[in-house]
């Protein structure tokens, strides 16, 4: 696979279809740059042994990849019912606390929602199972919630259950995320993403669990999948690394009209904030079965990279599809072509550069500065020497016509690295290298080739510590 046919990062959710070393392989081959473990499913012991197998392919293939650990969060749902129930629209049902005795005839649903009845009002609609199942609340006598059903269907043990603005109480990180994030950091996870989101005090609780001393910095990202999380967006965006469009959750928990509009505004402000904004499920849902995507589906992939999307995600297309490798093929050629109109027209980024430049800090002046001078067709490349990864975002963010090489000394800032726009991350024992050494490790990494006239290069007072970035120079290598 040659890396450099789109700028547009790739994530695959692993599952059943992928966990086999050589479909992993095949993945990593056809371009993906990140690998997601959905905590929700399997154990630790299996997910372990699938960091173990992409790390050793990672360095065999000389392909940085990010390793997304997700955490299930606080997922609501049903309790067991003993055997399905079929309910017809316009029936009564009740739901209930689990291990509650059921308070007379007809139809009762255990859960184990704590706090349900306070939370919900007369009017709150209750979504069973992806949204397939609708309850309308008409009263709550305790902890008893009465509801309409507003569709006819089945109900099985567990479902999965989402309640439009319902407010949750307070603190979002259940004991099994904790041990999900114990896990990743024993496990030098790259991307921690925390589910459910409120704002940005989850994010905060979540922080505060990371190691505070060392090299080892993951990068935590909020997926934004419920009203509040997009409330609070700035607030989130501010002590977060990186951020998901979750469409999944998102498109139950709002209007599912609403989508479209929420994933611009989404990914406008975190390409401002320069934090990566990563579009997350039914991008090539069809492919699950199918060999060729629908129209309608290569569409919404090249719209989010004209919306301005670090990455896109797959979920069950690579999970759980019957051909993993070749949804990321065929997302690789819609991000070729749309990437070319992208350059053309400037996009969304134009926006972006626009606001950038009546920034004054002197991060903004210099990626500023730095996108500017790319615009000469006689730059090719632009070199970033980094500790946090900070300064290659910030240019990433404009979407310059050049690639960004970022290069650095810490492994899980250079695999972090792998999932933003336009960025070609190399791991280097020491930054501190004087041009001609930069000039050749770009050239023993193939990315000096005929024809290649200039490179621009940021560079700090202090080599190797971040937020130093203070200066540009251009060179020939010609
Ligand atoms: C989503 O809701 O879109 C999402 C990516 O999260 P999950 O797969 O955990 O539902």
């Amino acid at each position: 696979m040659n890396p450099f046919i789109s700028k547009t990062k790739i994530v695959a959710t692993l599952g059943p279809a992928s966990f086999s070393p050589a479909v992993q392989r095949r993945l990593m081959a056809a371009g993906v740059d990140g690998f997601r473990l959905n905590l929700s499913h399997g154990d630790f012991e299996e997910h372990a042994g699938v960091i173990v197998s992409l790390r050793k392919i990672s360095a065999e293939m000389g392909r940085p990849v990010a390793i997304i650990v997700d955490l299930p969060g606080p997922k609501m749902r049903l309790g067991k019912v003993p055997k399905p129930i079929t309910v017809r629209r316009g029936a009564k049902v009740r739901f209930v606390p689990e291990g509650i005795a059921r308070p007379g005839p007809g139809i009762f649903l255990p859960h184990e929602i704590s706090g349900l009845a306070q939370g919900l009002r007369s009017g709150s609609i209750i979504f069973v199972g992806d949204g397939m199942m609708q309850f309308k609340v008409k009263s709550i006598q305790g902890e008893i919630v009465e509801t309409e059903a507003l569709v006819a269907g089945v109900v099985r043990s567990n479902k999965g259950v989402n309640i439009p603005g319902y407010n949750a109480p307070a603190g979002i990180l259940t004991e099994e995320d904790k041990r999900g994030i114990a896990f990743a950091i024993k496990h030098k996870a790259d991307v921690i993403c925390i589910s459910f989101v409120g704002g940005p005090q989850d994010m905060l609780a979540a922080r505060a669990l990371l190691p505070k001393t060392g090299k080892y910095r993951p990068c935590l990202l909020a997926k934004i999948e419920r009203r509040q999380a997009v409330t609070h967006l700035d607030g989130i965006l501010a002590v977060s690394d990186a951020v998901m469009v979750a469409r999944g959750d998102l498109g139950i928990e709002l209007p599912i009209e609403e989508i479209p509009g929420l994933q611009k505004d989404i990914i406008h402000r975190a390409n401002m904030a320069a934090k990566p904004v990563i579009v997350a499920t039914q991008m090539l849902l069809s492919m699950v079965d199918n060999a060729r995507p629908t129209r309608a589906e290569v569409t919404d992939v090249a719209n989010a990279i004209l919306d301005g999307a670090d990455a896109i995600m797959f979920s069950e297309e690579t999970a759980i599809g019957h051909d993993p490798a070749a949804v990321v093929r065929i997302a690789k050629k819609i991000a070729h072509q749309t990437e070319r109109r992208l350059v053309k027209s400037g996009g969304v980024a134009l926006e972006v550069r626009a606001a950038i430049r009546s920034e004054d800090s002197i991060d903004d002046l210099i990626s500023s500065a730095t996108c500017d001078i790319l615009e000469n067709r006689t730059i090719d490349l632009a070199l970033t020497p980094t500790a946090s990864g900070t300064t290659a975002r910030r240019i990433a963010r404009m979407r310059p016509r050049p690639w960004i090489v970022a290069v650095t000394e810490n492994q899980t800032v250079r695999n972090i690295l792998a999932i933003s726009y336009g960025v070609f991350p190399i791991g280097v024992p020491s930054v501190d290298l004087s041009d001609l050494d930069l000039a050749d490790l770009l050239r023993g990494a193939g990315l000096i080739r005929s024809g290649t006239r200039r490179l621009v290069i940021t560079s700090g007072t202090q080599c190797g510590v971040a937020g130093t970035t203070n200066s540009l120079k251009i060179i020939d290598v010609s």
